[in-house]
């Protein structure tokens, strides 16, 4: 699903000076660990909760970025998101790069 969340460079241990609204595809799933019968973690697997504008002020200034209830109930942080988002980004870029060798 592709959301808008909130972008702070403090997800990759900046300053937090560096903040804006950031469009990013994840899973149309819920990512968080649960474990399996073997008691290995794997993802929970739960279809995430719908996507709905939230507008906001933050130091003067208004951001609309998108918020979701999962029916899980495991809440997706905007760094987890984040983090999902980049790696994913990873993954194609390393599978477009094996494709066009
Ligand atoms: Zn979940």
């Amino acid at each position: 699903m592709k959301v808008l969340i909130m972008y702070r460079n403090t997800y990759e241990g900046g300053d937090g000076w560096t903040y804006h609204p950031l469009s990013i595809e994840i899973s149309d799933y819920c990512q968080a660990p649960v474990e399996d019968e073997e008691k290995n973690p794997v993802p929970c697997g739960v279809k995430r909760g719908t996507s709905t504008p939230h507008s906001f002020c933050e130091d003067g200034e208004f951001y609309t970025v998108d918020t979701w209830k999962n029916a899980c109930g495991h809440v997706d942080t905007y760094k987890d998101c984040y983090l999902e988002h980049t790696e994913r980004q990873k993954k194609l870029q390393k599978q477009f790069q094996e494709q066009n060798k």
